[in-house]
C-alpha cells in the first residue's frame, strides 16, 4: 500500500542530494567555461555555460518542484551529454573521462534503481564506446591499459552504487514499515493517521470528497485480560483487527490507535453507508470469538463521524467520533452511534 510519509522522506533525501550535486556542477562548470573559452573551445564553453545556467535555475526551484525526478533526469541528461561531448572532442590527456566515474553514483542517488539503471547503462556504455573508438583511431595516443583500467574502475563503482541504492531503498522501506505498522496486529499505527487523512482528502475527485471515521473500542476488555490473561487478550486484539481488515475495501484505511482502540477512514461514502459498515463490523465481532479453544464473548462500540459535514479538520472529526463512542458506551455498549 502507498505510504505517504515514506514518499515525503524519499523526496527530501533526493532534494538534498540534488542540491549538493548542483553546487558541485555549478562550481566545476564555471571553471571549465572560463578555461575552455580561453583555450579557444568556444562552442563547448557555451554548451557548458548553458548547463551551468540550467543548474542555477534548478537550484532555485529544487526545494519546491513537484516534478523532482523529471528535472533531475533533464539535469543528468545535460551533464552526461556535455561529459560525452568533452571526451569525444577533447584530448585524452585532459582527463575528462574521470567524470564518467560519477555517472553511476549520480544516477542511482538522484533517480533510484529503475531510472538509475537506464541512465547508467546508456551513458557508461556510450562513454566507454567513445574511449574505445579513440583507442582504435589511427593516431591514437591512448594506452590500451588505460581504457581497461577505466572500464574496470567504472564497473566497480557501478556495482557498488547499485548495491548501495538497492539496500538503502529496502532499508528505508523496512524502517518505514516498522515505524508505521502496529507490531501486534499489523494494522497501521497512529503515526500514519494524519498523512493518510490528508492523502485521502486530496486524492478524491471533488464530487466524491467525503471521508467517514469509525472509532472502535472493545467493550470491557480489561475483564478479558483479567479473566483469561494478557496473552489471550492479545490474540483477541489480533482477531478483531483481522475482522476489521476483512471489511476494509481497497481504499479504506484501518489503524490501531493504541490499547484496544481502532479506527477506520472510509473515503467516498454517505453517512448512511458509513453507519452500515460500522454495523457490519459490530455484528462480525459480536459473534463469539474462539481463542485457544476458549469461546470468548466480545463486543465493540463504535462512534462514527463524517468529513466535511461534521468538521473541517481531522481533530474535529476525531473529537466528534470520540464523543459518539463515549455516548455508545454510556448507552450500554455494543452499539454504533453515528448522529
Ligand atoms: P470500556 O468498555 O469502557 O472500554 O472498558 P475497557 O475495559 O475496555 O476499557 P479500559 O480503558 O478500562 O481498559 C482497556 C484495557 O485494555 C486495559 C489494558 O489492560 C488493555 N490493553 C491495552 N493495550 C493492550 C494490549 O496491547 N494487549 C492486551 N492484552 N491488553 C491491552
Ligand atoms: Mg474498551
Ligand atoms: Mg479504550
Amino acid at each position: 500500500m502507498f505510504r505517504p510519509s515514506l514518499w515525503a522522506n524519499e523526496l527530501e533525501y533526493r532534494r538534498t542530494v540534488l542540491k549538493v550535486v548542483l553546487c558541485i556542477i555549478i562550481f566545476a562548470g564555471s571553471i571549465f567555461v572560463v578555461n575552455n573559452w580561453l583555450n579557444g573551445f568556444k562552442i563547448y564553453a557555451l554548451i557548458e555555460l548553458a548547463v551551468v545556467l540550467f543548474s542555477v535555475g534548478l537550484l532555485a526551484i529544487h526545494k519546491k518542484t513537484p516534478n523532482l525526478t523529471l528535472w533531475s533526469s533533464f539535469f543528468l541528461f545535460a551533464v552526461y551529454t556535455v561529459i560525452l561531448i568533452g571526451i569525444f572532442t577533447v584530448a585524452f590527456k585532459a582527463a575528462l573521462y574521470t567524470w564518467l566515474f560519477l555517472i553511476p553514483v549520480l544516477s542511482y542517488l538522484l533517480l533510484g534503481i529503475t531510472l538509475g539503471n537506464v541512465f547508467t547503462c546508456v551513458y557508461v556504455f556510450a562513454g566507454v564506446a567513445i574511449l574505445c573508438k579513440a583507442l582504435l583511431g589511427e593516431s591514437s595516443e591512448i594506452p590500451v591499459i588505460s581504457v581497461v583500467n577505466i572500464s574496470l574502475c567504472l564497473s566497480a563503482i557501478w556495482a557498488l552504487s547499485y548495491t548501495y541504492e538497492s539496500k538503502r531503498a529496502a532499508m528505508v522501506e523496512q524502517l518505514q514499515q516498522m515505524a508505521s505498522l502496529d507490531p501486534l496486529t499489523g494494522l497501521n499505527n497512529r503515526l500514519l493517521l494524519d498523512s493518510s487523512f490528508e492523502m485521502l482528502c486530496e486524492s478524491l475527485p471533488e464530487r466524491q470528497r467525503t471521508v467517514s471515521m469509525l472509532l472502535i473500542d472493545l467493550d470491557h476488555f480489561k475483564k478479558v485480560n483479567d479473566k483469561y490473561g494478557h496473552h489471550v487478550g492479545d490474540k483477541v486484539l489480533i482477531e478483531v483487527a483481522s475482522l476489521i481488515n476483512e471489511t476494509r475495501r481497497l481504499n479504506d484505511w484501518a489503524f490501531r490507535l493504541g490499547g484496544e482502540e481502532f479506527c477506520m477512514l472510509i473515503p467516498d461514502t454517505s453517512e448512511v453507508q458509513a453507519q452500515n459498515i460500522a454495523e457490519r463490523i459490530r455484528l462480525a465481532v459480536e459473534k463469539t470469538i474462539t481463542i485457544d479453544d476458549i469461546p470468548i464473548n466480545i463486543s465493540i462500540s463504535i462512534g462514527v463521524s463524517h468529513w466535511p459535514s461534521n468538521g473541517k479538520t481531522l481533530n474535529q472529526l476525531y473529537k466528534l467520533a470520540d464523543d459518539r463512542l463515549y455516548r455508545a458506551k454510556e448507552a450500554g455498549r455494543n452499539r454504533v452511534i453515528a448522529h
